[in-house]
């Protein structure tokens, strides 16, 4: 690539706390020709609070690849495009995806790190780990969730979920993993009503039964291995196989393959049931 290289930045927003801006990120965001916003009207508040006056231009997800193509030819004319959305970071469950994999390679694409509530949330938690999974919006149906579960059963595994939907997918999460399956809840992150909250997923239930549960949240539930509930998983799993006449020998095998649970200990827990 050469200076004449055209170039896209991808912008991060505050998720809250509007001091969570970078100076770098409110210079380039006045310099560009063009910031590409999910919603005008949320990011101009935002913008003109920092005497940002670029002209803005949609980019959501009913229109990201008829603006791409748009973008594209804008930036080969030499124009300097900045991509936000509403808040965090663009293409962390946010438009943007579509415009980064198709200019990839031909575009100059540089990256303004900045707030993102899976990030904010990973580093007030406790953690017995590095590793964890993004699932990012969970499906709405149950027994997709459930496969998300089971995708990641053992790894920690982040979410964004609504206020609306929470409870009800922690008790999926009670029927799926365990009543003590281990849970993190943050809610507001960086905001006036911050809240981060740790317990079992029963406590969690409980907790917010009673208590005000409005707006937004990200959500971790640790991986079984991690807490102790494995053995619950293995046997609901090992019961399902039963009652399809599976042999505990294949049962080892086949939740090794699937999960690797210990192909002995789901042998000696298979046998006993
Ligand atoms: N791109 C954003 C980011 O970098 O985090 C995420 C965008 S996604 C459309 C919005 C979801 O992120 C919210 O519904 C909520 O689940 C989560 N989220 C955003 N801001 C948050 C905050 N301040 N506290 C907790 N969760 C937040």
């Amino acid at each position: 690539m050469t200076n004449d290289t055209p170039q896209l930045y991808i912008v991060a927003t505050p998720i809250g706390n509007r001091d969570d801006f970078s100076v770098r990120a409110i210079e380039i965001l006045k310099n560009v020709d063009i910031i590409a916003c999910e919603d005008s009207r949320t990011s101009a508040n935002l913008l003109e609070k920092y005497g940002i006056t670029t002209k803005l231009y949609s980019y959501h997800k009913f229109n990201e690849k008829q603006r791409t193509g748009e973008f594209e030819k804008l930036l080969k004319e030499g124009k300097k495009i900045a991509l936000i959305s509403d808040a965090g970071t663009p293409c962390i469950s946010d438009p943007g995806r579509v415009l980064v994999n198709e200019l990839f390679g031909d575009v100059r694409i540089t990256s303004i790190p900045g707030a993102c509530a899976v990030i904010t949330f990973l580093s007030m938690i406790p953690r017995k780990t590095e590793e964890f999974a993004f699932a990012g919006f969970l499906p709405r149906v149950k027994n997709q969730q459930a496969k998300v579960f089971e995708k990641f059963i053992n790894i920690d595994t982040v979410f964004y979920e609504s206020p609306n939907r929470l409870l009800e997918t922690l008790e999926n999460i009670k029927e799926f993993r365990g009543e003590n399956t281990e849970i993190a809840v943050g809610r507001e992150l960086t905001k006036m009503f911050e809240e981060v909250k740790a317990g079992s997923v029963t406590e969690i239930i409980d907790y917010y039964k009673t208590h005000p549960l409005k707006g937004e949240i990200v959500c971790m539930v640790y991986a079984s291995e991690n807490t102790g509930d494995e053995d619950f998983v293995m046997i609901e799993k090992i019961k399902k196989l039963k009652a399809s006449n599976f042999s505990d020998k294949d049962i080892s095998i086949i939740l090794n393959s699937l999960y690797g649970f210990n192909k002995n200990k789901v042998y000696k827990l298979s046998i006993g049931l």
